[in-house]
């Protein structure tokens, strides 16, 4: 959109079925759905004396969601309706590059296009960050992106992670009454918020029958092959629960992407280059890009927030416009 204001014709390549990405899809709203039926529960469970409420066991996840392919709809809809009116193409598949001007993009039905443009922006977000001692199978241990394909609620659950992402989860899911144990290596969660925030938090997780065990390491987590993630710690303590989640960061999705021949660096280059690369100091840990080449990348790099659209602000700024 901002390209466009800028006086561009534009393209977008996509995917998935729908725009929206991981915001629409799996990350932003879909969890804030899930969260505001959790808050409602909550205030019924305060109720509970007048209400003899409880949640039943073996809940669906589902119902808890009934609400959210609607919404999903509604926004995947609403952004098409924005990109169709801003005049502004979308083609569905997978793109790479070819040459730092080229991209090919390979439709579900096989069919190859070729794009060339003057500049080309990559916004292919991020992904859940797997550490290769701890087996995801997306069934008994899930990640991020997949957490709500869980059919049942579950009684107990293991979140590994202190982040946002590992908080906000492991706080929905205790105010749905799952006994939640929050495992992280540092002492406390959320480490670059305030304490007393933080302490404030932790507060209300203990409260809600969540447990916070700060400063522990993994020594390993396994999935016992009948009904418990076993999730041994290097202080020699063992948790057991029905599930676990995994949200111990998010790394860049630029795999197969080729992203090397548009001239856009992988993580360890960028990580010692980027901030001599940019001439825009803000934006480094956002975005990158070679001088002499015309592909920015921008977006999400680590689940942060608005990534996307203060990459692409700095993208069209005059001076650093590819030419
Ligand atoms: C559980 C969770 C909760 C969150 N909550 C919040 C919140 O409350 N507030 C907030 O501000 N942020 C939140 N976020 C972060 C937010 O979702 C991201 O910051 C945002 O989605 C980043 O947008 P993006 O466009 O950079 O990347 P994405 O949304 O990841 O979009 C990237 C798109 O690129 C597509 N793509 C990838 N590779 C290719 C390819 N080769 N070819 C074609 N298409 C491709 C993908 O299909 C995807 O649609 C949350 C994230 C998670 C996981």
């Amino acid at each position: 959109m901002q390209a466009v204001k800028a006086g561009r014709r534009v393209a977008v390549v996509e995917q998935e079925a729908g725009v929206g990405g991981m915001c629409v899809h799996r990350g932003t709203i879909p969890s804030k759905t899930l969260r505001e039926t959790a808050l409602h529960l909550s205030r019924l469970r305060r109720s509970a004396a007048l209400l003899e409420f409880t949640i039943k066991p073996d809940l669906e996840v589902a119902a808890l969601t009934t609400r959210l392919d609607e919404v999903v709809k509604a926004h995947v809809a609403y952004m098409g309706r924005q990109l169709e009116r801003n005049g502004i193409r979308v083609f569905h598949g997978r793109a790479r590059f070819v040459s730092d001007r080229l991209v090919e993009v390979q439709s579900v039905d096989g069919s190859v296009r070729r794009i060339e443009a003057a500049a080309i922006f990559i916004a292919t977000g991020s992904r859940p960050r797997t550490p290769p001692e701890i087996g995801i199978d997306h069934e008994n241990i899930l990640d991020s992106d997949s957490i709500l394909s869980m059919l049942y609620l579950p009684a107990s659950l293991t979140v590994l992670g202190g982040g946002v992402i590992a908080c906000e989860y492991a706080s929905i899911f205790a105010h749905l009454g799952v006994a939640v144990t929050m495992i992280d290596r540092a002492d406390r969660p959320l480490k670059f918020i305030d304490p007393e925030l933080v302490a404030k938090f932790v507060g209300d997780f203990e409260r809600s029958g969540g447990r916070f065990l700060g400063e522990r390491n993994i020594a390993s987590v396994e999935w016992d092959g009948v009904s418990k993630v076993v999730t041994r710690l290097a202080s020699g303590e063992v948790v057991g629960s029905d599930k676990m989640l995994v949200a111990l960061g998010r790394a860049a999705s630029i795999e197969g992407l080729g992203a090397g021949r548009g001239g856009v660096e992988g993580e360890r280059a960028r990580a010692a280059r980027s901030r001599r690369a940019l001439p825009h100091r803000r934006a480094a840990y956002l975005c990158h890009r070679r001088r002499d080449r015309p592909a920015v990348a921008g977006g999400d790099r680590d689940g942060a927030g608005g990534g996307a659209r203060r990459a692409t602000r700095w993208a069209w700024r005059p001076a650093a416009r590819p030419r």
